[in-house]
């Protein structure tokens, strides 16, 4: 018997158990995977959640491992690259990339230290509510169990099939975009610079992340992977991605061209951007599966983090968390959610459908090239300096 059971421990569950924690709870994780394991993402965490982390405990041993800081944005398309300075945050001022094969670790880590019992590997595969708790069916290696409480937290992301009510539906159309990711170590990309790439039915980035390591990480629509894949013959998936990006985005092929891999391409997808319930059928949702910004803003771990945070702080009102309680909590998080995070979706959800469009990395380049300050507006447009709210 837990007060709030968390599914998926990415950077939502595990920080939401971390919050929860810190108000004397007892809460449970649970997680498929073994860590460390690598994830599609880019790994960019903007600024303004370096506070949040150090409220959460966890912010000194991020800030002792992370990349170095990004001070500018810039436009990698067709031609030479064009750049503009970052938008400078309040108190940490630019943001910093870590691998999520450390900072999910780390996140976990400082769950469990702060008293979350973590079952892992272990999938949760079944929520069944009474009205007043929900039991959760949870599968190990050897073994099943059942953990009951009256809160259940959906932080298992939205990529993945599965039978749990918070599961999306399968579905898809040619217009899918696919994530994609990989590591390179001798990189000849600036420190300071985080580029956006766009190349024919893809956008992507590219980050200085810890050990050395640069991120490229992308997504592509499924035509246009499936033509690539038809084209390069015996090529894996992200082998024909990578061809694609060094023959059609001039500065990325600089930067990765002499640079050699560091671990295989990661691939994930098809992505589900889109704002979706916080809270239905008597479970709350934090994280990717509440709501999810296309990649092409790199704010996905920002709104992951921010989410958990804003829901334990509606939770936090309450001493017992019956259905009352719940509901209440549950309609004050869904609002402040809308506040925190609806325009940064709808910017992305505009700058992706522009950047897929054929011929678009000559006209984005173009207009970046009259209008340079552009890249500085999307930047904040897209919640880079956006502090966390007061919530009363
Ligand atoms: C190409 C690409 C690039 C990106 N780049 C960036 C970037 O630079 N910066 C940024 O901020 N965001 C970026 N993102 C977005 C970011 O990766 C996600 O928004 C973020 O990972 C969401 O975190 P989460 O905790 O909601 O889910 P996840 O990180 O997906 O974590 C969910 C966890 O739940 C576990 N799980 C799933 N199902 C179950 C189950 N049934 N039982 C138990 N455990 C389960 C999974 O194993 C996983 O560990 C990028 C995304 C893509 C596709």
């Amino acid at each position: 018997m837990y007060d709030a059971i968390v599914i998926g421990a990415g950077p939502s569950g595990s920080s939401m158990a971390l919050a929860l924690c810190g108000q004397g709870r007892a809460v449970a994780i649970i997680e498929r995977s073994e860590f460390p394991r690598r994830k599609v993402c880019g790994e960019f965490m903007s600024a303004v959640n370096l506070e949040l982390l150090d409220r959460l405990g966890a912010g000194a041993a991020i800030r002792a491992k992370a990349g170095p800081e990004v001070r500018r944005v810039a436009l990698f398309a067709s031609g030479p690259g064009i750049d503009a300075g970052m938008p400078r945050a309040a108190g940490d001022a630019f943001g910093r990339a870590l691998g999520r094969d450390v900072l999910d670790g780390i996140l976990l880590d400082a769950a469990r230290n702060a008293g979350a019992d973590v079952f892992q590997p272990c999938r949760a595969v079944k929520i069944i509510s009474d009205g007043e708790n929900a039991t959760v069916r949870i599968s190990g290696k050897d073994d099943e169990r059942v953990l009951v409480a009256p809160v259940v937290i959906a932080a298992h992301g939205s990529w993945e099939q599965g039978k749990l009510p918070t599961n999306l539906p399968k579905s898809s159309a040619p217009h899918d975009l696919f994530g994609f990711k990989a590591h390179f170590k001798g990189a000849s990309l600036a420190r300071d610079l985080m580029p956006l790439l766009v190349f024919p039915g893809g956008y992507g980035g590219m980050v200085w992340t810890d050990q050395d390591r640069m991120s490229l990480s992308c997504c592509i629509r499924r035509d246009v992977l499936a033509r690539l894949r038809e084209q390069s013959g015996a090529l894996s998936a992200g082998q024909a991605v990578h061809a694609h990006i060094v023959a059609s985005c001039p500065g990325a092929g600089s930067a990765i061209g002499s640079a050699a891999l560091d671990g295989e391409w990661l691939a994930a997808g098809p992505i589900r951007p889109g704002i979706r319930p916080r809270f239905a059928d008597d479970i709350f949702r934090v994280g990717n599966i509440a709501g999810e910004s296309h990649p092409i803003i790199a704010e996905g771990i920002s709104m992951a983090l921010q989410s958990g945070w804003l829901l334990a702080t509606e939770l936090a009102r309450f001493d017992r968390w019956d259905r009352e309680a719940r509901v209440a909590a549950g309609s004050r998080y869904s609002k402040a959610w809308n506040r925190q995070f609806a325009t940064r979706i709808r910017t992305a959800a505009v700058l992706a459908r522009i950047a897929v469009l054929p011929q678009s990395a000559a006209a984005m380049r173009a207009f970046v090239s009259w209008f340079p300050e552009s890249l500085a507006i999307g930047a904040r447009l897209s919640g880079k300096t956006k502090a966390l709210p007061v919530l009363r």
